[in-house]
């Protein structure tokens, strides 16, 4: 069995280290917007959750609140890192 892969990203640290992105769309108003793992990280700190239920706790659509609309029908996204974009991220040795 090995660990590498499939890799389950559950917390933000592990996001990070994996170096995967993450995008939100918002079903009512139909935005999308991209999150900074890094970003999260700072604020939510390195051990929070970063599936479906622990990101929809902490983050809400900011228009659909303002307008005072359902702001929590957000659909998360991961996406994954192309071979070519994880070799780019590679440290130079
Ligand atoms: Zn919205």
């Amino acid at each position: 069995m090995s660990n590498k892969y499939p890799f389950v990203e559950d917390t933000l640290s592990k996001k990070l280290q994996a170096g995967t992105g993450l995008s939100v769309d918002c079903l009512t108003c139909r935005r999308k917007a991209t999150l900074e793992i890094a970003e999260l990280v700072k604020r939510l700190g390195p051990d929070r959750g970063c599936l479906h239920w622990d990101l929809i706790k902490v983050i809400y659509c900011h228009q659909c609140r303002a307008a005072g609309r359902d702001d929590l029908t957000l659909q998360f996204t991961n996406h994954a890192l192309t071979p070519e974009e994880r070799s780019r991220r590679k440290p130079c040795p």
